[in-house]
């Protein structure tokens, strides 16, 4: 299912009446050039839609209850092709709940040297009337995105699309549900929070169920059901001979799909996006549900381990935003370091649950022995993951709010195979480098789990949590540790300071 079908984004152009009926329609005009050049374009991800120029406060006001009640609209594109007083404005950005873009660009690219006069210069104002829209949202404390520059060019559509991804995320995480099935990995300290205050600030809902109620979902699966899915299994992955029909483990193999079945049933009747699991309470079940995780999370599903449920929103939210997009999201854990001084990297996979968005080529299907958890051995995927760019995310709660961390890094080859690690695996250097990214991590409280992509960029996710409104510290390239140090020490007075930021 693709989460972005049947989305909108509005395009709101403000103007006045001071212009005159011809100079309007030229307005509109214009404005309808520009949308149908973005939907043509092929380089937006979701539809835009042209609503008519604003000319009034009543109409202003109007739209944006409109928006805030559409079922499909996900945020607004805003342009001042002219100059809009923007008192006008007050009571439609007060109610107004979804997240807005300003496009500063203007129908022309060129100034037409030779040819301008006061009529080009009265039509073409956004210079100074995105600059009286911009005064009215840095009074109002708005957050919200600027794009400046031409709307054909590239770096504007680029801009523009990594926004829509974090906008569309954000309006499919309002009302989504979060499942935990049993509670928090007793005495861990960052998978817990408020999750109340989740609500307010994200918008999802975590509630939890007794494994005892997927345990139910799970027996009732039928055998017919279990052969279908083997079949699948068999034609996606490269299976161990000792999974296959008459093998050692066959039945293992079939335990897994009935975990699978049961958990998929469980989450659909539900209407969950995302879920956690702990190994610490699997009774009823007779292994770690580790295939039927990454195959969920390949299907769009959220997850975190051992009951971390702002992973687990995180991952699916993530995953949303990187929805047609090249590489793959996963739910991720630092696991293990190579402190060699000349390449420090980390070793980067979980007991199980890594999402094969991530890997490299064909998934191999395989059983292994645990050794957590005392269960029978799980059935998982093994796989490596291509070199290239990606990023880590946390997020965590600090209290009075929540924080997310974004590191950004560089997947390398592991600098020899790995036969006696039977998991998903993958290997990064962080940047700037381990010493100062694991650093700056660890002293913002980054989480040992993350978010994991290879398709998003920190762009991305810095337009996600300033929708969100939530703190967003970014250790990259350029990261300091002392300037790190003191981003930290300046965030908490501001988040201290500001009134509505406590959820
Ligand atoms: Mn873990």
């Amino acid at each position: 299912m693709n989460p972005f079908e049947g989305l909108e984004f509005w395009f709101i152009t403000g103007s006045q009446h001071l212009y005159g009926e011809e100079t309007l329609k030229q307005v509109a005009a214009d404005s309808e050039k520009i949308v149908n050049f973005f939907n043509q374009s092929g380089q937006l991800p979701v539809k835009v839609v042209i609503k008519p120029v604003l000319t009034t406060p009543d109409a202003i006001y109007q739209l944006c209850l409109d928006a805030n009640s559409s079922k499909n609209c996900a945020g607004l594109l805003t342009w001042m092709h002219t100059f809009s007083p923007a008192k006008m404005w007050i009571a439609g950005l007060k109610a107004l709940t979804k997240p807005f873009v300003d496009l500063h660009t203007q129908t022309n690219r060129d100034i037409p040297w030779a040819d301008i006069d006061m009529d080009f210069m009265n039509l073409n104002q956004t210079a100074h009337g995105g600059r009286e829209f911009g005064y009215i949202g840095a009074r109002m404390r708005l957050e919200h995105k600027v794009i400046v520059g031409y709307w054909q060019d590239q770096d504007f559509l680029e801009e523009l699309n990594t926004w829509m991804r974090a906008a569309a995320a954000w309006f499919d995480l309002q009302g989504a549900k979060v499942a935990r099935f049993g509670d928090n990995m007793r005495e861990v300290a960052v998978t817990e929070g408020d999750k109340v205050a989740a609500q307010i600030r994200w918008g999802y809902s975590v509630n939890g169920y007794g494994v005892g109620d997927l345990v139910k979902y799970v027996n009732a699966v039928s055998d017919a059901a279990i052969d279908k899915i083997i079949g699948e299994y068999y034609d996606t992955y490269t299976v161990s001979p000792s999974l296959l029909a008459g093998g050692q483990y066959y039945s293992s193999l079939r335990s897994s799909a009935r975990i699978e079945l049961g958990m998929r049933a469980f989450l659909e009747e539900g209407g969950f996006k995302a879920f956690t699991t702990t190994f610490e309470d699997l009774n009823g079940l007779d292994q770690l549900p580790g295939l039927a995780v990454q195959r969920l999370m390949a299907d769009g599903y959220g997850f975190g381990a051992e009951g971390d449920w702002k992973t687990a929103a995180l991952v699916h939210a993530m995953k949303v935003m990187a929805t047609g997009l090249k590489g793959g999201t996963s739910f991720m854990e630092d696991y293990t370091y190579h402190m060699q001084p000349s390449g420090m990297k980390v070793l980067g996979a979980h007991m199980l649950e890594v999402c094969a968005s991530i890997a490299s080529s064909k998934p191999s299907l395989e059983i292994h022995p645990l050794s957590i958890g005392d269960k029978a051995d799980p059935v998982r995927l093994v796989f490596n993951v291509p070199s290239g760019a990606g990023l880590n995310a946390s997020v965590i709660d600090m209290g009075n709010r929540f924080r997310m961390i974004v590191n950004t890094v560089d997947v390398v080859n592991p600098d020899a195979p790995l036969p006696k690690l039977p998991v998903a695996r993958v290997v990064w250097v962080p940047r700037p480098n381990l010493k100062i990214g694991a650093g700056a991590w660890i002293l913002a409280g980054g989480a040992h789990h993350t978010g994991f992509s290879m398709a998003l960029n920190q762009q991305h996710m810095r337009d996600f949590a300033e929708i969100a409104g939530v703190e967003f510290v970014l250790i990259d390239e350029n990261a300091r540790i002392d300037e790190i140090k003191k981003e930290l020490r300046w965030n908490e007075a501001y988040y201290g300071l500001s009134k509505g930021f406590l959820a």
